[in-house]
């Protein structure tokens, strides 16, 4: 594994400044991305790109988040230290990094077992101590419902029940909803149930497929 060095924290300063121009302005969230060593958790071949703020190619045909989406899902999600958290798409586990930095209680389900095995590795060796699931994300994780927070990182075709029901009354659901393109919707459940939907943006996600390995 690749150390992390001078010049990538210089990189990551960079980085910091790019986001900030692009109006990303959670002083906590950037934090957490100033600490996560973003080349660590791509291919070694595009370490001298891990911090520029684009999507790379990972194992299994997937890719990581740009730096960016991360920040503002993050930011749209707003965490606190200590709640609990799913996510759908571990992918590289580079958001899951990110969120661990915040102090959250981590779940994440990738269907990719490639992935799910290698990521696995990687978060333990860097001592994120994530829950991670091999499975289908449309079926959430019933037994650890409900969750403060949900976040979607692969493009879904609509907001699955499930994952509405293990929302908890008072909890933010951050998920891309869409085909080619993905609005980026912020779901909250008020504290009486009632689910309210907004809209932030458009943005590209590999999708969110149904059947494991298919
Ligand atoms: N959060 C990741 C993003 C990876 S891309 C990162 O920071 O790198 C999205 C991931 O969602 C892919 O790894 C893909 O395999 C996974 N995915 C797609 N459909 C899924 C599903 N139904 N359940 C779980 N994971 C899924």
């Amino acid at each position: 594994m690749p150390m992390d060095q001078h010049r990538h924290k210089g990189q990551r300063n960079k980085l910091i400044r790019t986001l900030i121009q692009k109006g990303v302005r959670d002083e906590e969230v950037l934090k957490a991305i100033y600490k996560v060593p973003r080349h660590v958790f791509m291919d070694s071949s595009f370490e001298d790109f891990a911090y520029q703020d684009k999507a790379f190619p990972i194992a299994a045909g997937q890719t990581i988040s740009q730096p960016y989406t991360v920040a503002f899902q993050t930011m749209l999600l707003e965490v606190k230290k200590g709640m609990k958290v799913l996510e759908i798409g571990t992918g590289s586990g580079y958001q899951a990094a990110v969120l661990c930095e915040l102090g959250v209680k981590l779940f994440s389900i990738e269907r990719q077992k490639e992935l799910f095995d290698q990521t696995r590795i990687l978060l333990r060796k860097l001592k994120y101590p994530a829950h991670l699931k091999f499975g289908d994300g449309f079926a959430g994780i019933p037994a650890y419902a409900p969750f403060d927070r949900i976040i979607v990182t692969c493009g879904a075709p609509n907001i699955p029940a499930s994952l509405l029901e293990q929302l908890k009354p008072g909890g933010r659901m951050v998920i891309p909803v869409g085909q080619d393109v993905q609005q980026m919707k912020l779901v909250t459940k008020s504290a009486d149930g009632q689910i309210k939907e907004g809209d932030h943006g458009d943005f590209r996600f590999v999708p969110m497929l149904r059947n494991r390995n298919a």
